[in-house]
């Protein structure tokens, strides 16, 4: 029988340990296994860059939860990004990156991969006649398109299978970078995509106590490269943040559950005021992405953008009046967060063709309670 997603969340991977029965398996702080003899180890681990068993159940209940058959914990987002590309793509190969995507995921293509002989084309992967002309140019390294939706910061939506489709027809491969949604919203592998990518520093870990990443994938090819570049590399993350993302993961549909719900409320909130001019949540039945959301979704996320009437000066005010909604970057823990994104997270992107209006303001919404949240929105605005 197959278990519903908070059942995988919790026990996936959770096997109590089976010489003292703690629930909770142990957390194995250890570098090496001692072994029986030479060449003869007592069990399935040699050497903790290898494989640790904190490590496996990590990714063992992110497989469950994306739906693939092998998942891959690494230090961050960032270095998930790279493996991911590294094991997908060889010299003479091409990505075509929306350009919305992740500042730090364009930075390592167009300055680390590029000199590796990895071409990147930026253009919008969705559903354009431009991505159609990408695809059919003649490539030798093989060929990626890389989708985040929602995206960051104007949470516009993709049409995964649409993506999925095209791409297949020309033999190239879709990675989700499902950072923003999460599992338990979206499970782009079950749409068509080959590789999800996570930031799991965001709702995954759910915390703000870690930086982490991880792959899931569903074709035992690329889960064969996986494994053998992540040990030769060192993708690795430690095993206690591993552990956190355990616990983490385990809470994952509640805090979601909520997340939704509050920035559901808080985007309709600013939806109606006077002092904002522009809303962007795929939630909202104006929104352009509503009605694909509303296919390939669960719920609409915990990201709000908006902007502010008055400008830049305006929006930098109230971005610093809030008290409950802490200003940082990152996104995606059970505190609410505000942002400027021109700048803060999208300073490194002014001038091209990534960068975003100076009035907007982006929003992690957390799971406080949803009328301190509006309240201290209201004050800020005035
Ligand atoms: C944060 C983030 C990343 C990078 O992850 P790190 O854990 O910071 O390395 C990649 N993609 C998205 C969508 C992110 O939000």
């Amino acid at each position: 029988m197959e278990y519903g997603f908070s059942t995988r969340a919790i026990r996936a991977g959770q096997t109590p340990d089976p010489v003292t029965g703690a629930v909770v398996p142990p957390l194995y702080l250890t570098s090496t296994f001692v072994q029986d003899g030479v060449g003869r180890m007592r069990g399935d681990y040699e050497y903790s860059r290898a494989g640790n068993p904190t490590r496996t159940a990590a990714a063992t209940q992110l497989a469950a939860l994306e739906q693939g058959t092998c998942a891959f914990i690494t230090g961050s987002g960032m270095s998930a990004a790279d493996l991911a590309l590294r094991t997908a793509l060889r010299p003479g190969g091409r990505v075509i990156l929306g350009q919305d995507a992740y500042g730090g995921t364009t930075r390592l293509l167009t300055q680390v991969l590029e000199s590796w002989g990895i071409e990147t084309v930026i253009t919008d992967p969705c559903g354009s006649q431009r991505l159609e002309e990408v695809l059919a140019r003649p490539v030798t390294g093989g060929q990626l398109v890389w989708v985040e939706t929602p995206s960051n910061p104007l949470l516009h939506v993709c049409d995964i299978a649409a993506v999925a489709q095209q791409a297949h027809a020309h033999g190239a491969r879709v990675v989700v970078d499902n950072t923003f949604a999460s599992p338990y919203l979206q499970n782009p592998l079950a749409l068509g995509a080959d590789v999800v990518v996570h930031s799991t520093t965001k709702y995954l870990g759910g915390h703000s106590d870690l930086v982490g990443g991880a792959i899931v994938v569903n074709d035992d090819d690329l889960a064969e490269r996986l494994t053998f570049l992540q040990n030769a590399a060192g993708y690795v993350s430690s095993p206690f943040d591993a552990w956190l993302l355990i616990r983490g993961m385990k809470t994952l549909s509640v805090r979601m559950d909520r997340h939704c719900a509050n920035a559901g409320a808080v985007a309709a909130f600013l939806d109606q005021h006077p002092r904002v001019s522009r809303v962007h949540y795929p939630g909202l039945e104006s929104d352009p992405g509503h009605d694909v959301a509303t296919r390939q979704m669960r719920a609409y996320g915990g990201m709000v953008s908006f902007h502010v009437a008055g400008g830049r000066e305006e929006s930098i005010r109230v971005a610093s009046a809030t008290k409950v909604f802490l200003l940082a970057e990152s996104l995606g823990g059970v505190e609410s967060l505000v942002e400027h994104p021109a700048a803060m997270t999208h300073a490194s992107v002014e001038g091209t063709a990534s960068a975003v209006d100076d009035d907007l303001l982006r929003l992690s919404v957390g799971i406080e309670d949803i009328d301190d949240l509006i309240a201290d929105l209201d004050r800020a605005l005035g």
